[in-house]
């Protein structure tokens, strides 16, 4: 071993030195590429140099080696787990000393740096679009609570230039009711809810955050040098869900109105507890359904509540001209909402609701509330007209219309006798029957045999007045009942109808059986206390006597037979 080889061994044991202490990839290598040492960590450069993954090393090599200075470069190289940038340093040894020309080559991952590098870049400019494109609010304020940074977009209606140096205070509803306010806080805040007024003059509900920004001073306690913060608007979600809270209020007071009119089974008392519930339900003052009978014309159906001084109403009401909108009158001391209900499209009737003029004005929610109402009552006042059809069917003689025997004995009669009872009135019952009907049918048919019946019963009710009532006993047989007639007057008007009914001649089967009536009278009297049968007892007999008698003429009933009131 010379002194020129013992030197080289030297300087190759340093060099080793010197590649052990390199944090990143070290390596000697000779001009042409042999590499003769490396350290730990050049493991991964020495794979990709030998598999030929880095040509451009042996460029810086060369280039180190024609200027015998530093040559320095960065590759990327590609690699299974994504592309690496690696930079490298070739480093010449003395020419002189090292004649072989030994390179000391350098590599350096700068992948995670790079890589934290544009992080960091795209983590801000990130922010940046964030709150460009946000519709939230945000802001910067001083130790004052004065805006000294708004984002771009503004806030609350304003831009944000003319936010900056206001306090933001200034645009606090209540400002009293927030301590601290998120503008001067010197602690974080989350989500407060506040009300702001906008640039529009409108109350603006937001959600408020804010986090409080401190001097770092060096050797002193840090200081607070103002807050941070965000605002989101959330007034549309507060104001939907304040209308769902009135909606489903509505829809629990409709379902207690509807389930009042449900569990009713009479028709009429379905209407009864419609207004008692609306009216409550409500809290109003009174409530009232009409229905409507001929077009037009709207009756009262039912009321609840304080009616006075609603006179007016009807005319009202009849006069509306379009009826499907919610109306609102002002009559006498009463505000009214009046509003139509309907049965498959077509009006059949109107329900109003009213209270006082000093109160306020109707809301918003009582006038939904009053049209559904009304879209559910159409129903239940088309029930009551059903009923009262069915109602006047069993009631009414189906050729005549007139009042059925049995309409007349059970419910007519005994409800006037009540009446006659409590007024101390007379009255007089008419039986009549026609004289020799039966040969109008044998010789001229069963039709002229229904004309006369009709001709008969335009007779009858010319000869009544409005409060008097005529019934159709069955066959050819009549019956009338003449309120409040006292009994003198009775027989003159009996006398009268047996003159009248000369009349009916024309109808006749024979000259020698002339068609004509035959009525049986008996006079009613209170103070008589006669039992209804008897009295009809004694209009039948009375009726009996004069066909025997030879007809076309009238028998009055004479008085019932004393009481006898027993004694002891
Ligand atoms: P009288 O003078 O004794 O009263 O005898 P009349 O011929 O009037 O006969 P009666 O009252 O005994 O009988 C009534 C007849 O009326 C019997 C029936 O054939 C007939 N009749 C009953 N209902 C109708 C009807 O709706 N139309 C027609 N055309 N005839 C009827
Ligand atoms: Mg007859």
């Amino acid at each position: 071993m010379n002194d020129h080889q013992g030197d080289g061994q030297a300087q190759i044991q340093a060099s080793q030195r010197l590649l052990e202490g390199y944090p990143g990839a070290a390596m000697l290598v000779s001009a042409s590429g042999e590499i003769s040492a490396t350290n730990e960590n050049a493991a991964g450069v020495v794979s990709l140099l030998s598999s030929g993954d880095l040509p451009d090393v042996q460029g810086l090599i060369t280039q180190a080696s024609e200027t015998a200075a530093i040559a320095t470069g960065s590759l990327a190289v590609p690699t299974e787990q994504g592309e690496i940038l690696l930079e490298f340093t070739v480093v010449p040894n003395d020419a002189a000393s090292d004649p072989a020309g030994t390179f000391l080559v350098l590599a350096r991952d700068l992948t995670m740096e790079r890589n934290l590098r544009s992080a960091l870049v795209e983590s801000r400019q990130r922010y940046k679009d964030l709150v460009e494109v946000s519709s939230d609010f945000y802001w910067e304020t001083d130790t004052e609570g004065r805006f000294v940074f708004v984002s771009p977009r503004g806030g609350l209606g304003y831009l944000a230039d003319e936010l900056i140096n206001d306090a933001g205070e200034d645009y606090v509803t209540d400002p009293e009711s927030y301590t601290p306010l998120p503008f001067v806080s010197e602690r974080p805040l989350e989500d407060i809810e506040m009300w702001f007024r906008s640039k529009q003059g409108e109350t603006v509900c937001m959600l408020v955050s804010c986090v409080p920004l401190f001097h770092e001073q060096q050797g002193s306690e840090r200081q607070w040098s103002g807050t941070r913060g965000v605002c989101r608007d959330v007034t549309d979600e507060r104001r939907s869900e304040a209308a769902l809270a009135r909606a489903r209020h509505r829809e629990q007071l409709l379902s207690y109105i509807v389930s009042s009119v449900r569990d009713e089974l009479d028709p009429q008392n379905m209407l009864n507890a419609a207004v008692t519930a609306t009216a409550r339900a409500l809290g109003v003052a009174g409530c009232r359904i009409y229905r409507q009978s001929d077009p037009g014309q709207f009756l009262v159906a039912a009321d609840y509540g304080n009616i006075e001084k609603l006179e007016d109403l009807d005319t009202a009401v009849a006069e509306l001209e379009d009826l499907s909108e919610v109306a609102q009158l002002e009559l006498e001391h009463w505000r009214v909402l009046a509003v139509s209900t309907h049965y498959r499209q077509t009006v059949n009737g109107v329900i109003c609701i009213w209270k006082s003029r000093n109160d306020e004005d109707w809301t918003n929610d009582q006038l939904i509330l009053v049209s559904d109402i009304a879209n559910q009552l159409g129903i239940a006042s088309e029930q009551v007209t059903n009923h009262e059809r069915i109602v006047a069917l069993s009631r009414t003689d189906s050729m005549t219309g007139l009042l059925n025997r049995r309409a007349f004995f059970e419910e007519e009669l005994p409800r006037r006798v009540a009446r006659l009872e409590r007024s101390r009135q007379t009255a007089a019952l008419f039986y009549v029957d026609m004289d020799n009907f039966k040969l109008v049918n044998d010789v001229h048919g069963h039709q002229a045999g229904d004309d006369a019946i009709m001709f008969l019963r335009d007779m009858l009710m010319d000869f009544t007045r409005p409060g008097d009532v005529i019934a159709r006993l069955g066959g050819d047989e009549f019956a009338m009942w003449l309120d409040g007639i006292r009994p003198d007057v009775a027989e003159m008007r009996v006398a009268n109808l047996i003159e009248v009914s000369q009349s009916m001649r024309e109808f006749s089967g024979s000259e020698d059986r002339p068609l004509g009536i035959s009525v049986g009278v008996a006079v009613f009297d209170p103070d008589w206390e006669e039992p209804l049968d008897e009295l009809l007892a004694r209009a039948d007999a009375a009726m009996y006597s004069i066909k025997k008698a030879g007809k076309g003429g009238f028998h009055m009933a004479p008085q019932p037979a004393q009481k006898t009131t027993e004694s002891g």
